[in-house]
């Protein structure tokens, strides 16, 4: 892969790289698409990260279906598929590790510990290998956004970080490889996701900017799913991903439910340039 990327850039063009672990759906070949707008050559790398997923986590069953995900990307036209095996990303004695410090101690670190440090490590690896010009992430992972944007500039990746809005579903939920959990009760449920932060945006364009306020009005119609339980609910600074008391600087509404066995992340961003908000859901 490295050879063939390093070729790539030899001759002058420019390497496009969509990250993914498979079971690919409309979320990520929005990635794809995108990437091969604005790249000479798209590559897609598929592999269901161990080091990322932690202990009771669903490494095991995570959804996998390589022949259907080559499929697709060769219908959308994708130059090259990198799916290395766990043992030619992790051979024996392999020993290091990529720690991004406050970034990753919040939301998702509170309950995943270590995931982030899987995610670093591995896409380190990923640019390493694969070269990229540019690479391409979902805002439906808004963490995982800030901490790739930390670490690319933390370690001077020469890389660009490229971070497109959340596909979702017609009736609003977000597109996740993790939806193929849900049954159909678990599925209408899941919509409560999306209903919270339809109304956090409805508050917010009515002019409520305290967090606390909103925070209970998504808690009160996320406790209203007796299939839900929440992880968090919060109102973070969209660069520190610390909590904010009040929306006056851009704003991250992330969600993290579970219903049934199946854990589900949300959000909504709001930017705050030139004094009027702009929601993105
Ligand atoms: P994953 O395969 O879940 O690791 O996701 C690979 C990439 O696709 C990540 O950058 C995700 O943020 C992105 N992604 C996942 N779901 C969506 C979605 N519904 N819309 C846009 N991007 C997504």
């Amino acid at each position: 892969m490295q050879v063939a990327a390093a070729g790539v850039r030899a001759a002058g063009q420019r390497l496009g790289l969509v990250p993914t672990m498979g079971a690919l759906h409309e979320g990520h070949l929005s990635l794809v698409r995108r990437a091969r707008q604005e790249c000479d050559v798209t590559v897609v790398s598929i592999f269901v990260n161990p080091t990322q997923f932690g202990p009771g986590e669903d490494y095991r069953n995570y959804p996998r279906d390589f022949e259907h995900d080559k499929h697709l990307l060769e219908n959308e036209g994708v130059d090259l598929l990198f799916a290395p095996t766990t043992e030619e990303m992790y051979p024996d004695g392999f020993q290091t590790t990529i720690s991004i410090g406050q970034a990753t101690t919040p939301l998702e670190g509170k309950f995943r510990p270590g995931h982030f440090d899987g995610v670093a490590t591995v896409v380190a690896k990923l640019f390493n290998v694969v070269l990229p010009d540019k690479a391409y992430f979902g805002r439906k992972d808004a963490q995982q956004c800030v901490v790739i944007q930390r670490m690319v500039r933390d370690l001077n990746f020469p890389v660009a970080i490229i971070v497109r809005p959340t596909v979702r579903e017609p009736d609003g939920l977000a597109m996740s490889s993790r939806n193929a959990y849900l049954n159909a009760e678990e599925r209408k449920a899941a919509l409560t996701l999306y209903r919270a932060l339809r109304r956090a945006k409805e508050l917010l364009e009515q002019g409520e900017r305290c967090a606390a306020t909103l925070e209970g009005e998504m808690r009160a119609l996320l406790e209203a799913e007796p299939l839900a339980k929440i992880d968090y609910a919060a109102v973070v600074d969209a660069e520190t991903l610390q909590p904010l008391a009040t929306v006056e600087r851009d704003t991250l509404v992330a969600l993290a439910v579970r219903i049934g066995r199946t854990r589900l992340i949300d959000n909504l961003q709001v930017g705050t340039e030139g004094g009027r908000l702009t929601i993105q859901l």
